[in-house]
């Protein structure tokens, strides 16, 4: 038997191979900048909300929600229904270094609250929101990994340096298989109080991971010459990346 892929809030990038695909807004488009609804030849449109999906339980083979848990108000709901309705699947999100950076940077715009959480996944089996409110984006976790974020985004405008990091830094990714964990925080977690781990972590590691990588050398250098005290804030905390390269290559 054919596969069966659902695409869930696919809006104006849908997933070429999906079968089915479940949007809830199918005029306006609010909520994916004005962009039409684009949906594949093969794929049955089906008028939806993500919260309670109209399909019986093992429905589908694979389930893409790419872009879509980051906007629902009760993503724990929306995650067991995804995990009702398939047997595997494909999680995207903004990460939470691109949402909290850019947010700080311009807390007066409507767009960034369009995005109601900070999705991360602290291992392979665990997907984690915590609320992205005005008080939430101002809060860092007291851990070296907050402290060192906080200085980092003070240390720049990401608006303009978000061009130079890598997907994988301006993404959550999560795939899974039969099941996975969901955690809905209430706020910004202190992991020095509470021993669950702090979305900062994640956050640095995947900062630090795009700031060696060589096939970004370019762009490297570029944001090393736009924001030099990031490159300050890197050495203060001991990470020798590219930026610390002492000739331009
Ligand atoms: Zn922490």
């Amino acid at each position: 038997m054919a596969r069966r892929i659902l695409d869930i809030g696919a809006g104006h990038n849908p997933f070429h191979d999906a079968t089915h695909v479940v949007e809830l807004d199918i005029k306006e488009g609010r909520e994916r900048g004005g962009n039409q609804l684009i949906v594949p030849r093969s794929a049955k449109l089906i008028v939806g909300n993500v919260k309670a999906l109209p399909f019986r339980a093992g429905s589908f083979d694979y389930v893409y929600a790419s872009h879509v848990l980051e906007h629902v108000n009760s993503p724990d709901f929306a995650c067991q229904e995804i995990q009702r309705v398939g047997s595997a699947g494909y999680v995207e999100t903004p990460s939470p270094l691109l949402e909290q950076g850019l947010a700080l940077q311009d807390l007066d715009s409507a767009e960034h609250w369009t995005h109601k959480w900070f999705v991360f996944a602290p291992n392979k089996d665990l997907l984690v929101f915590e609320p992205k409110t005005r008080q939430e984006v101002a809060r860092f976790c007291s851990c070296s990994d907050g402290q060192f974020m906080q200085e980092f985004f003070s240390s720049l405008d990401m608006r303009s340096a978000q061009h130079c990091f890598r997907r994988a830094a301006k993404t959550t990714i999560f795939y899974w298989k039969s099941a996975f964990g969901v955690e809905v925080r209430k706020q910004t977690l202190d992991c020095r109080k509470d021993l669950r781990v702090c979305r900062f972590r994640g956050m640095r590691m995947a900062l630090v991971a795009s700031c060696n990588d060589p096939f970004r050398l370019h762009r490297l250098l570029r944001f090393r010459k736009m924001f030099p005290q990031s490159r300050e804030i890197f050495r203060k905390y001991g990470h020798q990346t590219l930026l610390a390269l002492s000739r331009s290559v």
